[in-house]
């Protein structure tokens, strides 16, 4: 089994509930939802955050953001919106370093966050 979680999940020896997979994107329902729509964008490819990804390998950036807004159409929030978050680094709260997009949306969202 791979060290990194999110690899793990993207190779299948991890489970998750996955609700959008492509041959090099996959999207999966986030364990401890922080609201009513709580998925994860991740490329099946490693990169440790989201500036890592941007340097290496911007198409597959490119392709995340578009899976991610494919997920919150298919989510129903098309049209009253929802929110795409990176946390990168520890003081943003980053836990799992494979780089991820929170796609969350189905409350309405504070701003500022916390
Ligand atoms: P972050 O804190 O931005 O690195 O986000 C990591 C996210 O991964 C958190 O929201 C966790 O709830 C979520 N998470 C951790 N383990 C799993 C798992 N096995 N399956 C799905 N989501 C997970
Ligand atoms: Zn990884």
């Amino acid at each position: 089994m791979p060290e990194c979680l999110f690899c793990a999940i993207a190779d299948e020896t991890v489970p998750a509930t996955q609700v959008l997979a492509t041959d090099r994107v996959l999207a999966f329902c986030d364990i401890d939802p922080q609201a009513p729509t709580h998925v994860l964008v991740i490329p099946r490819e490693h990169h440790p955050d989201v500036a890592a990804l941007a340097a290496a390998n911007a198409g597959l950036l490119h392709e995340v953001i578009t899976q991610a807004h494919h997920v919150a159409v298919a989510e129903g929030l098309g049209e009253e919106g929802y929110r795409v978050v990176f946390n990168t680094g520890p003081q943003a709260g980053q836990t799992v370093p494979h780089v991820h997009a929170h796609v969350l949306g189905g409350r309405a969202l504070t701003w500022p966050p916390g």
